[in-house]
């Protein structure tokens, strides 16, 4: 992974995301409660928690594929708005990675990458797809660039949706459960990329159960549990010597 993968405006220990007290309902359901958390640029926060704690909300608000009911979300300063021109641009800055890889089916896997960068960046063709067989070449799927994600593993396709997203130059990158439809010997190809792009100092948010990853690569674990966020700490100290219960039990489940 090379160092220009980290945008040069990335000032390291900048705010980046800042949510201010975010309240979230789905009908009478709160599934985010007064979340309050800054993530710094070149910070590495790991979310974990129990399924149905509000894991994948919170990535969601973050780019407003869901609104918010009350609080605020800023991007690297800016207030993240309802909608319109100003949020299209704020949230091309935001790149996400989700569990299903959502790679453009009828597209080839360097169209897939291309296509962002051109339409919404107005990169011009060319450079586009200079950078495209970069990030291919990086993430080590440069030899499928001609063909259709179908054609691919589910660890070379994620691998690919995570090319797409640096593609478009993002400050910060989400990733949720981005190895949880793999197949096992898929897991590691994967998180290997992750971790590249960790140490290359991406400023990343990732929701994850592999709690080795964590270790590894966080600077930070977020422990939520129904909406809220329980306790974040360091991974040592988090792993180590979790404070709440429902972090103690947790643990004790999963490790
Ligand atoms: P997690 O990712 O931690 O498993 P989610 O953020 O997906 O949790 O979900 C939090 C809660 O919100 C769950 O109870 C879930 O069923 C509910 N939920 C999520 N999305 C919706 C939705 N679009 N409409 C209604 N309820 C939802
Ligand atoms: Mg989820």
């Amino acid at each position: 992974m090379g160092e220009e993968l980290v945008r040069s405006d990335n000032e390291p220990g900048r705010p980046l995301v800042v949510l201010d007290g975010v309240d979230k309902h789905f009908g009478s359901l709160h599934v985010l409660k007064d979340i309050n958390l800054t993530v710094h640029a070149g910070e590495v926060v790991v979310v974990i928690g129990p399924s149905g704690s509000g894991k994948s909300t919170l990535c969601r608000v973050i780019n407003r594929l869901e609104t918010i009911d009350s609080g605020s979300i800023t991007l690297d300063g800016q207030e993240l708005p309802k909608e319109g021109r100003d949020l299209a641009r704020l949230r091309a800055d935001v790149g996400m990675v989700f569990q299903s890889f959502n790679l453009f089916a009828h597209k080839t896997i360097l169209e897939n990458i291309t296509l962002g960068p051109t339409r919404v960046r107005k990169v011009d063709a060319k450079r586009a797809r200079q950078e495209a067989m970069a990030l291919l070449e990086r993430v080590g799927v440069a030899a499928q660039a001609e063909k259709y994600p179908a054609q691919l593993s589910g660890g070379q396709q994620q691998r690919v949706a995570i090319a797409r997203a640096l593609a478009m130059n993002p400050k910060v990158m989400l990733f949720d459960e981005p190895t949880s439809a793999l197949d096992p010997e898929m897991i590691n190809e994967v998180l290997d990329v992750m971790t590249g792009l960790a140490r290359d100092g991406m400023t990343m948010v990732v929701v994850t159960h592999e709690m080795g990853f964590a270790r590894r690569a966080a600077n930070r674990v977020v422990f939520m549990a129904d909406g809220e966020i329980v306790e974040e700490n360091a991974p040592e100290h988090f792993f180590t010597n979790p404070q709440s219960h429902r972090a103690q039990d947790f643990l004790s489940k999963i490790l």
